[in-house]
């Protein structure tokens, strides 16, 4: 998971330990990673072929913000 991280964090511009307010990482995603790029970011992930991650960052494109969670 740690590979994972640092390669996402250099995906999207971020050094590891750097604090960035949490809308600046959504712009950054937004600016830096297409939906399509989960595929292969991910893809040794077991979660990446269920396509939320995808979805989720489609959705950024779409609006800057992450989308409330359903009630429990
Ligand atoms: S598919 Fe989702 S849960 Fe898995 S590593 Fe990528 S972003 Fe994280």
């Amino acid at each position: 998971m740690y590979r994972k991280d640092e390669e996402i964090a250099r995906r999207i511009g971020i050094a590891i330990g750097e604090r960035r307010a949490w809308s600046q990482v959504v712009a950054d995603v937004a600016a830096r990673v297409k939906p399509h790029d989960i595929g292969s970011l991910c893809s040794d992930c077991r979660w990446e072929p269920y396509g939320l991650c995808r979805e989720g960052v489609a959705h950024i494109h779409l609006s800057p913000q992450l989308r409330e969670l359903p009630p429990a």
